[in-house]
């Protein structure tokens, strides 16, 4: 019997960097030092490291794309990594996109995004597709698309005994309602610490910031710690997992994107939580060691190697 699959509910969006001087006042033009079109969007960068990470299960990726150039861009990334579109075409609305403008000298970004299609994506577009969130074996969603979607698919998923992961990116207030709905919740430091209140730079901080999370309804909370990895904690016990050092780090954009993904994959293949951590880690350890986000993550045989 084949593996069930992993369903991913997110955005995609066309990146539009560029890098200049300095940013333009009002009414002026600036001549930019360098341009790339990159494809993001936390949902779709997900889809791209668990396709890209699977020895076996299917990646189904459901979002809402504009009919327009951009909608062939996402397509194209999709196929070449292996993810299995779900998309509504949204013939009122373009494709997402984010304007990023990089500060040549110091790296700071000012940033407009334009959710279009993406921002439609309601409940409906779950229902429609019940049957395959249901015969999942995992269904991941982010904040990026409106929460009353994520809060659908993981109604869903839950009705049908699906493990559900929410990563809760970017930062939002959530009810107990919802979180109860997860079986793992996978916030960064910031993101930990705008959903309890608490601060949360050490280890026991992120174990102190797990446990109002646990107490708030959901299953198991993994907080990601950047170079130190991550700490999984759940009403039994706590899991300090540290990076497996691979090389430079080129860009850590995305990094928490291919652990999503690679977490995910792993639960679906049937791994331990603890092996499913490691192989979260391994892929986003890699996927840092390249420039880019959806075009950084790994293949499986370089993962395999690295656990190996
Ligand atoms: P981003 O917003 O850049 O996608 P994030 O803030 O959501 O990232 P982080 O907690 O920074 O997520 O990183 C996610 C995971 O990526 C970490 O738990 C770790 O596995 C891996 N990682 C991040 N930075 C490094 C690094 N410098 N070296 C090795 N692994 C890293």
């Amino acid at each position: 019997m084949p593996a069930k699959p992993v369903v991913i509910l997110g955005l995609f969006n066309a990146d539009a960097v560029y890098r200049a001087a300095r940013q333009p006042k009002l009414g002026e033009t600036v001549m930019g030092q360098d341009f790339r079109l990159e494809p993001g969007g936390k949902g779709s960068n997900q889809a791209v490291a668990a396709a890209r990470a699977s020895g076996g299960p299917a990646v189904h990726f459901i979002t809402r794309l504009g009919r327009d150039d951009f909608a062939r861009l996402a397509r194209g990334v999709w196929q070449n990594a292996g993810v299995i579109p779900e998309v509504t075409e949204d013939a009122q609305s373009h494709t997402g996109s984010a304007f990023i403008f990089i500060e040549a000298a110091t790296g700071n970004n000012a940033i407009i995004v334009a959710p279009g299609a993406g921002g439609r994506i309601g409940p409906e577009d779950l229902d429609a597709r019940a049957d395959l969130i249901r015969g999942a074996a995992v269904f991941v969603t982010q904040l990026e698309q409106p929460l009353a979607a994520a809060r659908r698919g993981l109604e869903i998923a839950r009705a049908g005994g699906v493990t559900t992961i929410l990563n809760p990116a970017p930062a939002a207030a959530l009810d107990d309602d919802l979180l109860a709905l997860c079986d793992y919740i996978t916030p960064n430091e910031s993101e930990a610490e705008l959903l309890t209140g608490l601060p949360v730079s050490s280890l026991p901080e992120a174990e102190a910031a797990a446990d109002a999370l646990l107490a708030r309804g959901v299953g198991a909370v993994v907080v990601t710690l950047g170079a130190n990895g991550v700490l999984f904690r759940d009403r039994h016990r706590s899991l300090h997992v540290p990076v497996v050092r691979v090389g430079e780090v080129v860009e850590t954009t995305g990094a928490g994107d291919a652990f999503n993904g690679g977490f995910a994959l792993a639960l679906a293949e049937g791994r331990s939580v603890d092996e499913a951590l490691r192989f979260g880690n391994a892929t986003a350890g890699l996927s840092v060691t390249g420039p880019g986000a959806a075009s950084a993550m790994p293949a499986r045989a370089e993962i395999d190697r690295l656990l190996a």
